[in-house]
């Protein structure tokens, strides 16, 4: 039996000039009404000019380097990042996921055109990718992906449809997972690749959906004879479920897996202050014990990550841990709240929750769904 791997890594003194440049720059933003904080703020709330503004000042690209308009510095200083602007619900949706996967996996797959082309405008909160593996037969099941790339002279041609883009109706480009060739009926992960779009290009159309909160930040994007060229394709032709599984390391690791909704309790406790009565202190100690206890957890997968491991289990365990504090918290929240009488809560008490609510359901679907987490914690454990 295999053992999860948390090395329990002290807080850095280093890091923490950075994390009060960030809180202050997230103030001034906030209190000169630039934006207003919200749940899920990595997924829903999109605003280029907030990403322009994190980019100029370098916090976009923080690990790569400059070469490539990057700032050479480390994961660590990353999630610094990430965290402070989650804690703050501020809106850096439009750049997340570019920064988050796209860019690491240019730079290991990329052309240097490529590279010189686009890692720059993406650290400039300018260039902005969404993710391209699910369709509406392939979810949980991603070899079952049927868009097609097919060989044409020069490049690639392409035809399907892709569904739950996140941000594709604001996205330069898409990463999408595509059949290059057949799956052999002995192993269907074969034959699929990774390819680099440009979301401009001839027959390529984005439908935005509408989710419950009457938002539409995700998609349906569909492919007609879209033509790529041959440099499109990124890393090993028919190697694409490998680099997908490396990707998805990446993005189930991050502090967004158990901070979506954490703005909705610091809200409450401004409202609540020494209003709480004995149950609800009670109840905040518990939440506030299980976000201690998974910020631990996720600080050491970025400490794996900064030491070049990719640490695939410990990142599904976090993100299904975390998905359920991120709902359990909403609901905990609206519990603590019953010591305030409604009529006096704030308007922005109102909106935070009333979003919390409406967002949350997602959060065990997006990323691997809960019972898929738990099968690769259970086969690292040995129990399939
Ligand atoms: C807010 C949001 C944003 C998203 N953004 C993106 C995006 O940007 N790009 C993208 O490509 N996708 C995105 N997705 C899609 C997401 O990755 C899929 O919804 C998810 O992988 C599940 O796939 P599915 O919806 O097809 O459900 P299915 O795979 O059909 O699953 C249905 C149910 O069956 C269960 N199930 C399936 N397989 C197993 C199994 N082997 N063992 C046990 N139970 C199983 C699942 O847990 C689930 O409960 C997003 C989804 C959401 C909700």
């Amino acid at each position: 039996m295999q053992r999860f791997n948390f090395p329990v890594i002290p807080p850095d003194p280093a890091l923490e000039d950075l994390r009060a440049e960030l809180q202050a720059f997230l103030k001034e933003e906030r209190e000169a009404g630039n934006y207003r904080p919200e749940p899920e703020c990595w997924m829903a709330c999109a605003d280029p000019e907030f990403s322009r503004k994190m980019g100029k000042r370098g916090w976009i690209g923080l690990t790569w380097s400059s070469q490539y308009g990057g700032q050479d510095k480390s994961a660590l200083e990353r999630y610094i990042v990430t965290e402070e602007t989650l804690r703050a619900g501020a809106p850096v949706a439009a750049h997340w996921i570019a920064d988050r996967q796209h860019a690491p996996m240019l730079l290991a797959h990329g052309t240097e055109e490529q590279k010189l082309d686009i890692l720059p405008r993406i650290a400039a909160g300018e260039c902005y990718f969404a993710i391209g593996l699910s369709e509406p037969g392939a979810g949980s099941d991603l070899a079952n992906v049927k868009t097609k790339a097919e060989k044409v002279s020069g490049g690639w041609k392409i035809n399907g449809q892709k569904i739950w883009s996140s941000g594709a109706h604001i996205c330069h480009y898409m990463v999408a997972l595509l059949r290059t060739s057949p799956a052999d009926g002995r192993n269907r992960h074969v034959g699929l690749s990774q390819i680099l779009i440009d979301l401009n290009l001839p027959g390529v159309t984005v439908k935005p959906i509408v989710d419950l909160s009457g938002d539409a930040h995700f998609n349906e994007v569909y492919f007609e004879d879209v033509i790529v060229p041959d440099d499109c394709l990124l890393g090993e032709e028919g190697g694409g479920w490998k680099q997908v599984t490396g990707e998805l390391a990446m993005e189930r690791s991050g502090p967004e897996r158990f901070l979506s909704t954490y703005i909705t309790l610091e809200t409450a406790l401004y409202q609540l202050q020494d209003k709480m009565g004995s149950a609800s202190h009670a109840r905040l100690g518990k939440l506030v014990a299980s976000l201690r206890t998974l910020r631990g957890m996720s600080w050491s997968i970025a400490n794996l990550l900064h030491r070049g491991i990719s640490p695939e289990a410990e990142a599904a365990l976090v993100k299904d841990l975390g998905n359920r504090l991120e709902n359990d918290l909403t609901q905990e929240v609206r519990a603590l709240l019953n010591d305030l009488p409604a009529d006096e809560w704030s308007e922005d008490m109102h909106r935070v929750l009333n979003i919390g609510i409406l967002r949350s359901p997602p959060n065990t679907l997006r990323g691997g769904t809960t019972e898929v987490l738990r099968g690769i914690t259970a086969r690292q454990l040995g129990l399939r």
